[in-house]
């Protein structure tokens, strides 16, 4: 079985769009002096899609969500032609081929997420092939269900959030996780403002669920520093990416303060990514990408490696190539849940793209063991909101 032909194509959303409400949440590009639509650099509302397709006409399909136009090009000028006449079984191969004959520029960024959107494709090919899902070829099931966290609640009027929080206790999830409005040019009225957040979602969600915080790396270490000591009394499960993803001597030294859980790894990338993390005792809990780390090749070394450390790994963003590894490994004790939403930040764009993504039950998703591949295809039902870049 040889692979016959890689195709990309970028669907950009042309539908309707909520817009974004002032102090949304924090971002990386808060910093600079510009007053203009810093949410730009946090709203995405284009998706790549790669289909590796065999001899006998078999399809994998693969994701990813950063800088889709990009990607497409890095896939279709450099990493297309690796592959055609290859065993798409040939997995590791594939992937230390694609990493080290670019290695100049593929280490971490666009590169690697093309990487991940192919091997991710490779995965779902290889389950197709022998008719078993994808979570079956990483070690089959460790748990009968997978636990999920509502992940939205993002700045917004108190009313509005607390109505918001009660949706999911009413739904049954025990553990949601809301995004901070405010930072480092907000001062203290912006730091008051912050746990007037806090405090709305814990008294909705009372003491017996997690609640989880988001900075989206829009904090900086001394901003993060002095709101530490103010989350402590709110029993926070993890703060999630307080300072720019480089700064790993950032979250080493928030860690060790000890008032919050420290979170992060999104904007990470491979296992040699994640080893310097953990040795380095930066994280809590590891929440790397797989259409973006390095695939499932690169994640499924990442849980090895989180199992030796005891490190929980607790995927970015849900979605099927994420819940397949989360399903497969002991690391991994839970999933993030977009819930399914009108198009806002564009990570709803998922289920606008794709279909067979589980919904949860009362706060628990199920993958079937009878679905080969990762068990999604491309949808049809909303094609005439996108513009398809082929
Ligand atoms: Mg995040």
């Amino acid at each position: 079985m040889k692979i016959k032909s890689v195709r990309t194509r970028v669907f950009e959303w042309n539908g309707k769009v909520v817009p974004p409400a002032a102090n949304f949440c924090t971002n990386a590009a808060d910093l600079l002096y510009e007053r203009g639509d810093s949410m730009g650099s946090f709203r995405f509302h284009g998706w790549l899609v790669c289909e590796v397709e065999t001899e006998d006409g078999s399809i994998g399909l693969g994701n990813a969500a950063l800088a889709p136009r990009v990607v497409k090009a890095a896939i279709d000028q450099y990493y297309a032609p690796m592959l055609i006449g290859e065993d798409p079984f040939d997995t590791e191969y594939l992937w230390q081929k694609m990493y080290r004959k670019t290695h100049a520029w593929s280490r971490k960024g666009i590169g690697m997420t093309a990487i991940s959107a192919i091997d991710i494709a490779l995965w779902d090919l290889m389950g197709k092939e022998v008719g078993r899902p994808v979570f079956k070829l990483l070690g089959g099931r460790t748990k009968d269900k997978i636990r999920c966290y509502a992940s939205k609640l993002y700045g917004q009027p108190l009313d509005a959030l607390r109505a918001e929080a009660q949706s999911y206790v009413d739904q049954g999830f025990d553990a949601v996780k809301m995004r901070f409005g405010w930072g480092p040019k907000d001062g203290p009225a912006g730091m008051r403002k912050n746990l007037e957040l806090v405090a709305t979602v814990r008294d909705v969600i009372g003491p017996d669920r997690d609640l989880m915080c988001e900075c989206y790396m829009g904090w900086t270490f001394e901003y993060a520093r002095r709101m530490l000591p103010k989350l402590e009394a709110y029993d926070i499960r993890w703060l999630e990416e307080p300072v720019i993803a480089d700064d790993i001597e950032g979250y080493t030294e928030l860690r060790k303060l000890g008032h919050v859980p420290i979170s992060g790894g999104e904007h990470e990338f491979t296992l040699a990514g994640f080893q310097q993390l953990l040795d380095r005792r930066a994280l809590d809990v590891i929440q790397y990408d797989t259409n973006r780390v390095g695939g499932i090749s690169a994640a499924r070394k990442i849980n090895a490696l989180a199992e030796a450390y005891q490190i929980p790994v607790i995927p970015h963003a849900g979605q099927m190539h994420n819940y397949h590894l989360t399903m497969a490994s002991t690391a991994s004790p839970m999933a993030e849940f977009f819930p399914v939403h009108e198009v806002e930040v564009g990570n709803e764009l998922f289920y606008y793209l794709f279909k067979g993504e589980p919904q949860p039950d009362n706060g628990f998703l199920q993958l079937d063991d009878h679905k080969p591949g990762l068990g999604i295809e491309l949808s049809h039902e909303h094609i005439g909101a996108f513009d398809v870049i082929e």
